[in-house]
This record gives structure tokens, C-alpha cells and sequence, in this order.
């Protein structure tokens, strides 16, 4: 079985009830390119509203805690997130690494405490500027997968996603070349094919995120191994967002 492209937008800290016309929107048109999956994230507040709009797309939280309940002011659990009608949730996501200070350790026990609750991970990796420019970005990613992600996972392939996202190019508009993504994802994917198994390592998907739009969507996602796309300001209008999903 090959999974569908998949297409995730992430609101990050954006959209009050006034969004939830764009999130119909994204789903009436995801109604007619069953090729693709398409999903978002919003944020908290929006969770359960945007979950009653969607007949189509999957819809997922952007964090979770690693407890599923207790004396953790202002947290939101895997199992709150689930039950507001989360499928997934994005953990390990730069923002988060930097605004939380969350390390790889936190992201595994979110990971593990996500997969417990019965939804799904993306699991975000990605180096920073100097990182890159120093010529070590390839193993400092792997590093990040190595230790925050499970050591071993039924059905991985359905339950975690991996989502490359170099830091420079998030919101930054500016994008690694097509022969670095694709160095990239091909060394993502030995990394999981290691971990996982031939089967499940080489099914599972690896998304490209960081300054994705629909000018330059449909040249990413035909880059070998770039199994769909997590999109930041580009999933904000349903217009743009779809267009990079007809991309596809
Ligand atoms: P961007 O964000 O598309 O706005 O660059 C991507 C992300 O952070 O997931």
C-alpha cells in the first residue's frame, strides 16, 4: 500500500472563529482531490470547532504534554487534544524547541505520551543556519530522529510522519535546493528504513516544510522521497493552501 501525498497546514499561533469559514472552505475543496490528504493544525482554541467543519480533511493539535492528565497549568494533554477531535499532533517543532526550550528527550515522551492517546505524530526535524553552512546539517538531523523518536512502533507508517523543516527556511521565503531536500529525505528515510523495518521504514512519509507556497510546491513534492508537504503562512487561505495540495 503507498499512502496518499499528504498535505498539513499549520496555523501555529493564528485564526479566531473568523478562520473557521477557510477551514470549510479547505475541506469542500479537499472533497474533490481525494488523491491527496489533506489536514490541519489549528490552534487549541479553534480544535473541536474546526473537527465539526471537516468531513474530509484530518484535523490535529500543534502540541501536546507528556502527561495525559494532572496539575500542569495551561497544558493541554494528548487525550483533551484527542477528544476535541484531534487525529494527530505536530511535536518537535522548531518554534517549539526554541520558544519552550523543549528538547529531543521531551519530544520522545510527547511522542510516546501522543501514540498512547491513539493519534498520530508529525514529527518535526530540521538544522539551523550555521548547521547548514558548516556542512553538518544531515547528521544533526539525524541526531534530533535518533532521539526523539520511539525505537520501535507498530504500523509505524501510519502513525508517524517525519517532517523535515530546515529552521532558515521557515517563514523566511527562502528554500534549500531541490538536490539538498532530496540529500535530505533520502537520508531520512535510510535513518527509518534502519529503525522501522524495509516495510514500514520506506512507506512511511517524509514531508518538506519551511517557505512551501504554491509557486514552488509542485517542483518539492516531485523530489524524490517528499512524501507531502507541512505549510506554515501558505495553509492560512484556503486559496493558497489548496493550491499547493492540487500541487500534489
Ligand atoms: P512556513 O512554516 O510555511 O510559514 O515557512 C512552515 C512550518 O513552520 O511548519
Amino acid at each position: 500500500m503507498t499512502l496518499r501525498p499528504y498535505i498539513v497546514g499549520n496555523w501555529k499561533m493564528n485564526g479566531t472563529r473568523a478562520m473557521l469559514s477557510e477551514a470549510r472552505a479547505i475541506d469542500r475543496a479537499a472533497q474533490r482531490y481525494m488523491k491527496v490528504e489533506v489536514a490541519v493544525a489549528p490552534p487549541f482554541t479553534l480544535l473541536h470547532a474546526v473537527h465539526r467543519e471537516a468531513e474530509q480533511i484530518g484535523v490535529g493539535a500543534q502540541d501536546c504534554h507528556a502527561n495525559q492528565d494532572g496539575a500542569h497549568t495551561g497544558d493541554i494533554s494528548a487525550t483533551m487534544a484527542a477528544d476535541a477531535g484531534a487525529k494527530f499532533v505536530i511535536l518537535g517543532h522548531s518554534e517549539r524547541r526554541q520558544d519552550h526550550g523543549e528538547s529531543d528527550a521531551l519530544v520522545l515522551a510527547k511522542t510516546g505520551a501522543a501514540l498512547e492517546a491513539g493519534i498520530n505524530v508529525i514529527l518535526c526535524c530540521g538544522e539551523p543556519l550555521e548547521v547548514r553552512e558548516s556542512g553538518d546539517a544531515e547528521k544533526y538531523v539525524l541526531d534530533q530522529l535518533r532521539q526523539s523518536l520511539p525505537e520501535a512502533l507498530e504500523s509505524a507508517s501510519e502513525r508517524l510522519t517525519v517532517a523535515y523543516e530546515p529552521i532558515w527556511a521557515i517563514g523566511t521565503g527562502k528554500t534549500p535546493t531541490l538536490d539538498d531536500i532530496g540529500e535530505m529525505h533520502a537520508a531520512i528515510r535510510g535513518f527509518l528504513v534502519d529503525r522501522y523495518g524495509a516495510e514500514e521504514g520506506s512507506e512511511m512519509r517524509i514531508l518538506y516544510g519551511g517557505s512551501v507556497k504554491p509557486e514552488n510546491a509542485r517542483e518539492i513534492l516531485a523530489v524524490g522521497d517528499v512524501g507531502g508537504a507541512l505549510v506554515g503562512g501558505a495553509s492560512l487561505t484556503a486559496d493558497s493552501f489548496m493550491n499547493i495540495a492540487l500541487a500534489a
